[in-house]
């Protein structure tokens, strides 16, 4: 009792819960890797051992975790969170998940008092791993108040987007702009190669203008221009996050071409071995199917 409980130390939950960890809110902490969960052990952390191990240590269960699916059989499943929870705990779940999922979580946790908070995650995983995200947050004001100190410390930008749900439902809007800019950037910069084009040249030339975009600025500067397309963000969850947003978009009858066109586009990216890759490598995908040298910054090496 009296801890934070932190489940899903992958790329993203695993620099979250150092940041709370290394900031004094003393953590339980379960992954179905051994690795992440030893080194949160060595900071400090306690080795929950289970989900129902974290549910019964914590008053907050932080859930950071792939995709609904997960999320849902964690929060809901037989040994889940909510089977060995108790009436006053506080859920807070930051993956990006289906709109939907987050409304059945909310809703079957308040049948048993307990509170739920959707606080999906902005920026990079070397974000995270900083303690600089942003976070998109749905939750009553009471809840809001109870995450606030924990978003603080792994975070610098937090906004309370309204009730329950609404820190999905932001997530996704934002994610289309994200993953569609980090889709057109992988074209364009194909394009170039085609052209035979200088890639410092036309990358100075594009962060010049009003093309201006910050995948292309960070995203791409950082990551696959350099040669590395280590994840970072993989390619499956950009595709799941498109998946996402198509369903949740034709559920309220809005119509986004363009975003079912970057989701196929990254169903090929997987189909094409580059699934575990980091979304910016869309780009390397795009340049093997047209056939030119993949973009590379000159002192990539
Ligand atoms: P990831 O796959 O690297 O990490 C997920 C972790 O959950 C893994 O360590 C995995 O072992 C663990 N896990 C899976 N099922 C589990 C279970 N049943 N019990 C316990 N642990 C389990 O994913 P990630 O990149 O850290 O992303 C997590 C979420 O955050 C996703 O929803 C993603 O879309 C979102 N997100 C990712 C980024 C990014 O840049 N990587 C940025 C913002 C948001």
């Amino acid at each position: 009792m009296g801890l934070t409980g932190f489940i899903g130390l992958g790329h993203m939950g695993e620099g979250m819960a150092r940041q709370l960890q290394s900031k004094g809110h003393k953590l339980a902490v379960y992954d179905v890797r051994n690795e992440p969960v030893e080194g949160l052990v060595s900071m400090g952390a306690e080795n929950a051992g289970s989900v129902a191990g974290v549910a019964k240590a914590s008053d907050v269960v932080v859930t950071m975790l792939p995709a609904s699916a997960d999320v849902e059989q964690v929060v809901l499943g037989p040994d889940g969170v909510l089977a060995n929870g108790r009436e006053g705990q506080l859920v807070m779940d930051m993956s990006t998940v289906d709109p939907e999922t987050s409304d059945k979580l909310a809703a079957e946790l308040a049948k048993a008092g307990i509170g739920f908070v959707d606080a999906p995650v902005g920026r990079l995983a070397s974000h995270a791993w900083a303690g600089e995200s942003l976070f998109m947050v749905g939750a009553h004001d009471d809840d809001f108040a109870r995450v606030k100190p924990l978003l603080e410390a792994m975070g610098t930008t937090i906004y309370h987007c309204g009730g329950p749900g609404t820190g999905t439902r932001t997530k996704l809007v934002n994610n289309f702009l994200t993953i569609g800019l980090c889709q057109m950037n992988a074209e364009v910069l194909t394009l170039s190669q085609a052209f035979g084009l200088d890639l410092e040249t036309t990358f100075g030339v594009l962060n010049g203008t009003t093309g201006t975009n910050g995948q292309l600025k960070v995203a791409y500067a950082n990551k696959v221009l350099k040669g590395d397309t280590e994840p970072g963000f993989r390619v499956t969850l950009a595709h799941k996050d498109m998946l996402l947003i198509c369903n949740a978009a034709n559920a309220v009858n809005a119509p986004v071409p363009l975003a079912a066109s970057v989701r196929e586009s990254l169903s090929l990216a997987k189909a094409g071995g580059y699934a575990e890759r980091d979304f910016s490598s869309a780009l390397d995908h795009w340049c093997e199917r047209a056939g030119v040298p993949k973009a590379r910054f000159k002192d990539a090496g």
